[in-house]
């Protein structure tokens, strides 16, 4: 199959699953055009995905496609930004007509769940990578950096943490369960927050995408707002699921382990009896910015058991 022919027949169907009318011209012509609203900023950002460095060896091409476009609608999501398009540069070694059927399909599905059309692309032969990049827009002026966080503000994160990190120590056969569709789900189905991103526009001081894990995530939000934290370390959100299956490691990997795609917000305390009771429900209160630079644990509980490298220094809060 020539690449013309794969394109036509993977690609381009996908060109019409269009998510919002912004995308004028999709696929089939030397670039693709999008319009940008009177009074929006156009977001924009790329993530690559090599095999057996972001994603397994032989790893299922429906899954792939879907971890893909989720991670890279997870940055619009952590800037409170709406999607519009996306494009995907795709290198493949001989591609099987299976192989794209399943991942073209997994695309097509990711895509509508997240509203973001694909817009166009490049395809080439060699080691599989694919390269995605994401568009969307937030009104002019309003979107939601790293660096705004302060003192005073709570930090929260949405959702569980630490679910993905459990998926893969189960699939690489570190620890065993049963009962554990739901976790893997996580790591093979991340959903990128994008309501709770655009709910949070005006509201949040700051906001990351937790993909590296929340002490990596946090600690750029604190290096680029040049300020510090404390997190009770107790209040981070577990799902059951978790707490079962990886047990007094659920929460090192709530702190250190990527893949979950929760957002990791800051906001001024007075915002929060103001959000709607969506939002609020969506998020966990785990601690406060600092002036003092650094992050601190506070909480109680079996310190001993958790792994707190990444902190400045323990302190117990009673
Ligand atoms: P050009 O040589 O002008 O770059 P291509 O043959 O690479 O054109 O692409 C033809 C059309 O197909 C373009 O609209 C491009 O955006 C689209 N396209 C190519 N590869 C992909 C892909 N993997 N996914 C989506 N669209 C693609
Ligand atoms: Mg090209």
């Amino acid at each position: 199959m020539g690449e013309f022919e794969l394109i036509q027949r993977y690609f381009r169907p996908l060109s019409h699953n269009r998510g919002s009318e912004a995308l004028v011209l999709g696929i089939g012509d030397d670039c693709a055009v999008q319009r940008i609203p009177q009074g929006r900023d156009l977001v924009f950002s790329i993530d690559t995905m090599v095999e057996g460095v972001h994603f397994p060896t032989r790893y299922a091409p429906e899954k792939l496609a879907w971890r893909a476009l989720a991670a890279a609608t997870s940055d619009l999501a952590a800037m409170g930004a709406n999607p519009v398009c996306f494009t995907l540069a795709l290198t493949l070694p001989e591609p099987g007509e299976p192989w794209l059927d399943a991942f073209a399909k997994g695309l097509a599905t990711a895509s509508k769940a997240f509203g973001i059309a694909l817009a166009g692309g490049d395809t080439t032969r060699g080691a599989l990578s694919l390269s995605i990049q994401v568009h969307g827009t937030v009104p002019c002026g309003e979107a939601i950096t790293r660096s705004g966080a302060q003192g005073g503000d709570l930090v929260c994160v949405s959702g569980t943490l630490g679910d993905a990190a459990g998926a893969l120590r189960y699939l690489d056969s570190e620890i065993g369960g049963s009962d554990v569709s739901a976790l893997l789900d996580r790591y093979h189905h991340p959903v990128p927050r994008l309501e709770l991103g655009e709910a949070l526009i005006g509201v949040a001081s700051a906001a990351i995408d937790v993909s590296d894990g929340l002490i990596a995530d946090l600690g750029h939000i604190l290096a680029s707002s040049e300020v510090g934290a404390e997190v009770d370390v107790y209040r981070l959100p577990l799902s059951s699921a978790l707490k079962r299956l990886a047990g007094e490691r659920a929460l090192e990997f709530a702190l250190h382990g990527g893949d979950d795609y929760e957002l990791c917000v800051t906001l001024p305390p007075g915002k929060w009896d103001g959000l709607d009771e969506s939002v609020r429900s969506a998020l966990t209160v785990i601690g406060r910015i600092e002036e003092r630079a650094g992050l601190r644990a506070s909480g109680t509980g079996q310190q001993e058991l958790v792994n707190l490298s990444g902190f400045d220094h323990f302190r117990s809060v009673k």
